[in-house]
């Protein structure tokens, strides 16, 4: 049976782009998504059609209960290996003296929690100290830790700064029970993230500000994380990689 791959937020951008690369590295891949069913389902068609094995299955990460259901999905697939804590969202743009507490409660639930939450179910699966063989976790932070984002969402910004001292501390914690945890803070990805900020221009807006003089892909970025994910970096826990294109 093949090794079992879950990806939050699978459906689109960078968690799709994971998606088929862990899909064609000989994963059984979770294609979790919150409301785009015809993208998840449309990707797992795919990766089924190119040979490989994959379930899109919905669930909400700030929700415990779908959470639950996501992982029921997986172990009907096989033995966990590898999560991606990739489900995030951003916000209109705003100053913090305009900030809601109804906004800050679903940017952090949903970003925060939303990492915790699986990262605690995967535990329960690979950790050796409960009788599994081990396994990875990526969780995606940002390039917006360093940077702040000021007068856009520092709410954002300051979530991710929770995920950079999450994986931190939970790689320590489970580093003698066979599970690496690290994380990966992407620069300005080409991704529809910007349009549901209210900021559908923003890559070409940034781009002549960029070090590179242009924004990364999805696929660069996942190739960064299947990487952290893989045997090659068997000695590499509670790193933060920025693949950022020199940005933040
Ligand atoms: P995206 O294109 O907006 O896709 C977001 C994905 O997350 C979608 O699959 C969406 O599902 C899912 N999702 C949203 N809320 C969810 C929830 N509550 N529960 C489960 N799934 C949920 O985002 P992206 O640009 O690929 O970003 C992926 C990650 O990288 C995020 O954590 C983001 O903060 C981080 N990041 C992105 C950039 C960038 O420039 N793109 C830069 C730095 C960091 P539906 O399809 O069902 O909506």
């Amino acid at each position: 049976m093949a090794p079992v791959a879950l990806v939050t937020g699978g459906s689109r951008g960078i968690g799709a782009a994971c998606c088929r690369l862990l899909a064609a590295k000989g994963y059984a891949v979770v294609v979790n998504y919150a409301g785009n069913k015809a993208a998840a389902e449309s990707l797992a068609a795919e990766i089924v059609a190119a040979g490989g094995s994959a379930a899109a299955v919905q669930g909400d990460v700030a929700v415990e209960a779908d959470v639950l259901r996501l992982f029921t999905a997986a172990d009907a697939l096989g033995t966990l290996k590898v999560l991606v804590n990739n489900a995030g969202v951003v916000d209109m743009p705003a100053r913090v003296d305009e900030m809601s507490v109804e906004r800050l409660n679903r940017m952090f639930s949903i970003n925060i929690v939303g990492s915790f939450v699986p990262s605690r179910e995967a535990i329960k699966r690979m950790s050796t100290k409960h009788g599994g063989q081990g396994g990875a976790i990526v969780n995606l932070s940002s390039a917006a830790v360093t940077l702040g984002a000021p007068g856009q969402y520092v709410d954002y910004a300051a979530s991710k700064g929770a995920i950079d001292s999450f994986t931190i501390g939970l790689a320590r914690e489970v580093a003698a029970e066979g599970i690496r945890v690290n994380a990966v803070r992407p620069g300005i990805i080409d991704t529809d993230i910007h349009a549901s900020g209210g900021w559908p221009d923003r890559v070409a807006q940034v781009r002549d500000s960029l070090p590179m003089k242009r924004e990364g892909t999805a696929a660069e970025v996942a190739q960064a994380i299947s990487w952290l994910l893989s045997d090659e970096a068997s000695y590499v826990t509670g790193a933060i990689l920025n693949v950022s294109g020199g940005r933040g």
